[in-house]
């Protein structure tokens, strides 16, 4: 089923991010993974796909595996920055034939050897390649966006008017890049509004359970930690299950704040890791049934 279909069903949506093996690893290792988060019954999975392509035999295995074997909606992502314009066509065509009805549509980040070359023959950012999509299939199409700004961008400004682009090409929804305060997301909701964004956007949340993590996540979004996550990490640092603890409930009381606004969905960073998946969501159980049951718009399709 498309994801767009869904958000006009029911909100919010409860999502899963998961990533393939390792080149070296054969795709099943993670079939365990997914059949534990299939079982706490999320709205849809998505499967990245590694920088520069290189896992991308592996996303669309793994994406139509779970939409084939568990008739679960899943998310394809596809990034266009090293591919040419062929080779994103012979990916989406293999989408098509598995059933995946829907795709993340992303640029991806350029490559950090100066020497890599990339194609001539590409699309050049993501509202290039939703265009495209949107121009030439049936997909839904989701793409990202940035609370606290891509680093490419300008300012935040900027920024969003580049989402509407996105969005006036036909993306059909938003997934936010992780972020860790709901304020610099609520302020960018309302800029979305302000510029005519008005497609669903859901919260990308992963939780914080070891200072590495703090220093990647720094480094890959340059998005700021809030003072009150870094003093809880500081103070348990030295001991992994208290952090854990710790960062796990700093994670769930984001999520709880932004249900109570009132947020479109709920996109889970499992970093393949279906317990803490599993704890997020038995830490919300009633208060998922009560929204789920208000913003339930009857129907009789039950198709995935
Ligand atoms: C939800 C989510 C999922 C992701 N999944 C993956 C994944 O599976 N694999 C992976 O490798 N990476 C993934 N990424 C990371 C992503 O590839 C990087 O953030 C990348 O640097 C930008 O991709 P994009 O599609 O946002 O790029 P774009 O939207 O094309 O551009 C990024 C930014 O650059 C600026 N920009 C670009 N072109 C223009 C222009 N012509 N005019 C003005 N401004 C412009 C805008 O500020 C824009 O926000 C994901 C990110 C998010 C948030």
């Amino acid at each position: 089923m498309k994801i767009v279909d869904k958000f006009k069903k029911v909100k919010p949506l409860i999502s899963f991010e998961i990533f393939p093996p390792k080149a070296d690893s054969p795709v099943t290792t993670i079939y365990d993974t997914i059949d534990d988060l299939y079982n706490l019954d999320p709205d849809f999975m998505s499967v990245t796909y590694g920088a520069g392509g290189s896992t991308k035999d592996k996303t669309v295995e793994i994406a139509s595996y779970i939409q084939n074997r568990y008739n679960l909606t899943s998310l394809a992502h596809i990034t266009c920055i090293s591919s040419t314009k062929d080779e994103i066509d012979m990916i989406l065509n293999s989408l098509k034939d598995n059933n995946v009805r829907n795709i993340m549509a992303l640029r991806g980040d350029y490559p950090k050897d100066p020497n890599v070359v990339l194609p001539t023959n590409r699309y050049k950012n993501s509202a290039e390649l939703i265009q495209h999509i949107k121009d030439t299939s049936d997909f839904c199409i989701g793409a990202a966006c940035y609370p606290e700004k891509h680093p490419d961008a300008k300012d935040l400004d900027s920024d969003i008017d580049f989402l509407k682009r996105k969005m006036d090409a036909g993306a059909d929804f938003f997934t936010t890049q992780m972020f860790f305060d709901n304020e610099a997301f609520y302020d960018f909701y309302d800029l979305t509004a302000k510029k005519g964004i008005n497609v669903p956007i859901t919260a990308g949340i992963m939780p914080i359970l070891n200072k590495r993590q703090v220093n990647t996540v720094k480094n890959l979004t340059g998005n700021a930690v809030p003072k009150k996550l870094m003093r809880v990490l500081e103070r348990y640092e030295n001991d992994p299950e208290a952090l854990r603890e710790a960062g796990m409930a700093f994670a769930i009381s984001q999520i709880i704040e932004l249900l109570s606004w009132g947020v479109d969905g709920i996109h889970i960073y499992t970093m393949n890791k279906p317990d803490n998946a599993r704890k997020i969501l038995s830490s919300i159980t009633a208060i998922r049934s009560v929204l789920t049951s208000e913003n339930k718009i009857p129907t009789q399709d039950q198709s995935n």
